[in-house]
């Protein structure tokens, strides 16, 4: 129940149509080191009126949306930055003005040093011996690190880390850190047969007329004079009074051409309604006697062979 009244609202109709038209497989966030995560894709179309993260939230627990852990993200806990930084420091006077090194063992004397002292030239020399190291993992082998403090020249295997905010630069701890989940989403399968793939259409629709300072309801339900309430794919007006009703309704055929039936359905809405204009958009086109038909009863015909051809001819005869 959830997941239908969602399917209603446009922002979800939006979102989702971008998946199923293909435009979007993954939404992933981006980094922003100021905020951390973004969804800048999503922020385009819920805008002001919400968080895009409460929103896809939303989606994923209704069920829409699928999400994976994308990464994690440190915030300051004084100024909220993410441009955090990881300290390594030492763990006795607390520096983080460490050196690393990597510790290695000659394998065959069983010598362990630091990689410096192995260092001759563009070789590695065992100290002890004199023997030549060549073949990783067979003549020597790394063994960790080895990390000496360049302030206190205390040496230890184990840095402790602390974190620096670049932004206000306060040091902090990983208690006191405050660590966020980012996700990137996909549309769930479930979701994929359940979603109208008329969005893909309707929403761009949609957002047009919106733009034409129309009102538009989608799916809409508009009261004839018989009393009776009928469902249009889309209905847009003008004004408080709902002028310049424009009703549309959407037809696909998974064969070659659309029957004479969604002209019959929709003319009996208009003739109860009466729009000021009524489309219907015919994917891929519509037959001989539904044309006809059309003709007849008012009814303006967009045929169009995918989303893209629909949205760009009903937009130029809405505009005429
Ligand atoms: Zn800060
Ligand atoms: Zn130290
Ligand atoms: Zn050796």
């Amino acid at each position: 129940m959830e997941r239908q009244e969602l399917y209603r609202e446009r922002n979800t109709q939006v979102l989702l149509s971008k998946f199923l038209s293909g435009e979007l497989s993954e939404l992933e966030p981006v980094y922003d080191p100021k905020v951390g995560y973004r969804y800048p894709v999503v922020e385009g179309i819920v805008g002001d009126a919400e968080k895009p993260e409460v929103f896809l939230n939303k989606l994923f627990e209704a069920g829409i949306l699928e999400r994976n852990l994308y990464d994690k993200v440190i915030l300051c806990p004084k100024c909220g930055t993410a441009n955090i930084s990881v300290h390594y420091c030492c763990p006795y006077c607390k520096s983080f003005n460490i050196q690393k090194s990597s510790l290695v063992e000659h394998v065959k004397c069983g010598y362990m040093d630091v990689e410096e002292n192995f260092r001759k030239g563009g070789k590695l020399v065992c100290p002890k011996c004199r023997e030549e190291l060549k073949r990783p993992d067979v003549d020597y082998r790394r063994a960790g690190i080895w990390c000496t403090c360049k302030d206190c020249g205390k040496s230890f295997d184990i840095p402790v880390t602390a974190l620096f905010c670049r932004n206000c630069h306060t040091n902090f701890t990983l208690e006191d850190a405050t660590i966020r989940d980012a996700y990137s989403y996909t549309l769930k399968e479930k979701a994929k047969g359940e979603a109208p793939s008329g969005w893909m259409i309707i929403a761009p629709i949609r957002d047009f007329l919106v733009e034409n300072g129309f009102e538009v309801e989608s799916p809409a339900f508009l009261k004839g004079k018989s009393g009776a309430n009928h469902m249009f794919d889309v209905a847009a007006y003008k004004g408080e009074n709902k002028q310049n009703v424009i009703v549309i309704d959407l037809a696909s055929s998974t064969e070659n051409v659309v029957s004479e039936q969604p002209v019959i359905a929709l003319f009996a809405k208009i003739f109860d309604v009466s729009p000021e204009s009524a489309y219907l958009i015919a994917i891929p086109k519509l037959g001989e006697n539904g044309k006809k038909m059309a003709g007849l009863y008012n009814i303006q015909i967009v045929e169009a062979r995918n989303q893209k051809e629909a949205v760009k001819a009903i937009k130029e005869r809405i505009a005429e």
